[in-house]
């Protein structure tokens, strides 16, 4: 999974796989925590509706959107190379563009691991469960 948030503030690049301990809903058991791994920023200054669409959008250039974009391709490269490029060891990424008072900043990466969550995957196993059944 890959975006960008709001204002191209930040970005989010992250991965499961079927071998995964942890899922997405896990990832965001953990944010909502606050603990472990930190959500990216979100600057809303230029969100927008567009006339007919039920959603907000936001404007910002493609060049920033283009990091998230390069994230997400390295870490789909280096899972389907069968190991000619090395897909790193994190499952999560999360990008900064913009730092303290929404100023634009280098952009920064940082890696975590998405450990099981005891709320999701990490919750007490049943006999015949699997840890990615755990969205109900
Ligand atoms: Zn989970």
């Amino acid at each position: 999974m890959g975006y960008a948030t709001l204002g191209v503030a930040g970005g989010v690049v992250a991965r499961f796989l079927p071998t995964s301990a942890s899922c997405f809903v896990c990832l965001n058991e953990h944010w909502k925590d606050k603990q472990h791994i930190p959500e990216p920023r979100v600057d809303d200054v230029g969100v927008v509706i567009p006339v007919g669409c039920n959603a907000p959008t936001f404007t910002g250039g493609g060049f920033d959107l283009q990091e998230i974009s390069l994230e997400m391709v390295r870490t789909a490269v280096g899972l389907l190379s069968e190991g000619n490029y090395d897909p790193g060891d994190w499952d999560v990424a999360i990008l900064a563009l913009k730092g303290d008072r929404d100023a634009r900043m280098l952009p920064q990466w940082e890696a975590f691991q998405c450990p099981p969550h005891p709320k999701c995957c990490g919750a007490a196993r049943r006999s015949s469960g699997s840890p990615h059944m755990c969205y109900g």
